[in-house]
């Protein structure tokens, strides 16, 4: 069966079997809920269905999560058991994104950061290409400690790809563009987070001073038709997570998402998850959801989901 007879029958386990990329993961919270619950052996408080923004999922992560997942044996379950979720879900290219902070769990900091990456990428070399991704906290960008230890992670090439995250006030991106250019140099993806919220005009702001490949969210450029044609004339990919925009409240519901404008402006997007502990829907099922919603026939999430892989693995660090 193709994909397009799979989502036009709601056969979720076919649509499971064909493959697609996630390149919208925090390593973090990566896993299902019930996976953790599994390892930790108690159940745990379910997300409320609408958070008030970041602030809002960040209430509920420090109220629930925090204490089971921020010890160095609960983070690499979590990031392993990711890993086999996104397998499962028929994931082939998976970009990661490991927070710098990562490095305090290592007495020997990136030395130890780079033997547990190469561990999980040879474990799973064969069921999928895990491409990890170096995440950066906009709230640390005065952290010298913090910078001078990422700037070295790129030194020592141990990430394939560039993130920025956080609430987008916390710093701009001109704080980060000395981090930017070494990456730039190093080869790797250049991707932030912006305009999840809010506003066209940051999004084109942030590609240009960053110089960025692609945009985590960027979903407020379709607020702006010229945004939106600056982003589709430049090929800036956005890597759209629709579950999570609808659940911290940054779209009403499934089936006012804005993906659909900015995919008939011609800007390219992704499919992708964002953290499968909280909003609890894996590609295929996000794929679904857009289908069973209305906001695009099997043949265009057919599209879109070709043209990520095309994306994915014509990338030449691949
Ligand atoms: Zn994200």
């Amino acid at each position: 069966m193709n994909f397009i007879e799979a989502l036009s029958t709601d056969n979720l386990d076919a649509i499971k079997t064909i493959p697609k990329t996630d390149v919208h993961s925090h390593a973090f919270l990566s896993t299902r809920l019930e996976n953790l619950e599994h390892w930790l052996g108690h159940p745990l408080e379910r997300p409320p269905p609408k958070m008030r923004g970041l602030e809002g999922m960040m209430e509920y992560v420090n109220a629930v999560l925090s204490d089971h997942i921020i010890t160095p044996d609960s983070f690499k379950f979590v990031a392993s058991s990711g890993i086999r979720d996104a397998v499962q879900d028929g994931v082939v290219v998976l970009e990661m994104s490991f927070d710098i902070r990562l490095a305090e769990y290592y007495p020997d900091e990136l030395v130890g950061v780079r033997s547990f990456l190469d561990g999980l990428i040879e474990q799973y070399r064969t069921q999928v290409n895990l491409r990890p991704e170096l995440g950066f906290p906009r709230t640390h960008a005065d952290d010298s400690k913090l910078m001078a230890l990422a700037h070295e992670a790129i030194e020592l090439k141990l990430f394939q790809a560039i993130d920025l995250y956080d609430r987008q006030e916390a710093c701009p991106p001109e704080a980060v563009k000395p981090l930017y250019k070494k990456a730039r140099e190093a080869g790797m993806k250049l991707k932030a987070h912006v305009g999840e919220f809010k506003d066209a005009e940051e999004v084109r702001r942030t590609v240009e001073v960053l110089d960025l490949d692609e945009v985590q969210h960027g979903i407020a450029a379709a607020e702006s038709v010229e945004v939106m044609r600056w982003l589709s004339e430049h090929q800036i990919q956005l890597n759209v997570c629709p579950t999570s925009n609808v659940m911290l409240d940054a779209v009403p519901d499934l089936a006012a998402h804005p993906i659909r404008a900015l995919y008939d402006n011609g800007v390219p997007v992704t499919i992708n998850t964002d953290d499968l502990m909280i909003f609890g829907q894996s590609v295929s099922e996000e794929y679904r959801n857009l289908y069973r919603a209305g906001v695009f026939n099997a043949e265009e999430l057919d599209d879109i989901r070709r043209a990520s892989l095309v994306r994915g693995v014509s990338n030449p660090d691949n």
